[in-house]
C-alpha cells in the first residue's frame, strides 16, 4: 500500500503541484478505504485526527484531485450524493447494499468485453464505456 501511496504522491509533485498535509490525509484515506467515498465520509474520516480540517479545503481538495485524474467521480443510481474513488485501478464494478448502503468492489471475470464486441457485431455500436451496478443485499444485512 505505501507503494501505491508514494505512487499516487509522486504522480502529484512530479507534476509541479503541492503536496500540502491535507492533500496528503486525502489520498491517504481512498487508499485506506479502498472504495468510493462521498466527501462527507472523507471529512468524517479526516475529522477525529484533525478537528481544525475544514469542509471547503476537504472539497477543493476532491475537486483538485478530480481534475488531475487522481480521483473519479462515481455516482450510484439510487444515490444523489457524488462519490469519488481511486483512478487508475483495475475495472471493476460495485456492489451495493440497500439496507446499509456498504459498497464494495467487484472484478467480474469474463467483464463485459464479449458483449461489447456481440454488440458491434450485430448492431455496428462501438461501445466505449459501460455502467454497470449491481444492487442487494451484502452478507451481513442478509
Ligand atoms: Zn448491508
Ligand atoms: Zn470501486
Amino acid at each position: 500500500m505505501d507503494t501505491e501511496l508514494d505512487r499516487i504522491l509522486s504522480e502529484i509533485t512530479g507534476r509541479g503541484f503541492r503536496l500540502t498535509r491535507v492533500r496528503r490525509a486525502v489520498v491517504e484515506v481512498f487508499l485506506q478505504r479502498g472504495l468510493p467515498l462521498s466527501a462527507a465520509d472523507v471529512i468524517a474520516a479526516l475529522r477525529p485526527g484533525n478537528s481544525s480540517i475544514n469542509k471547503t479545503t476537504i472539497y477543493r481538495e476532491l475537486a483538485f484531485l478530480e481534475e488531475r485524474g487522481i480521483i473519479k467521480e462515481i455516482r450510484f443510481l439510487h444515490e444523489r450524493v457524488k462519490r469519488y474513488e481511486l483512478a487508475g485501478g483495475e475495472h471493476h464494478h460495485h456492489l451495493i447494499c440497500v439496507k446499509c448502503r456498504k459498497v464494495e468492489d467487484i472484478v467480474l471475470e469474463g467483464d463485459l468485453e464479449e458483449e461489447e464486441q456481440r454488440i458491434l457485431e450485430s448492431t455496428g455500436f462501438r461501445v466505449l464505456n459501460h455502467s454497470l451496478e449491481f444492487v442487494g443485499l451484502c452478507q451481513g444485512c442478509r
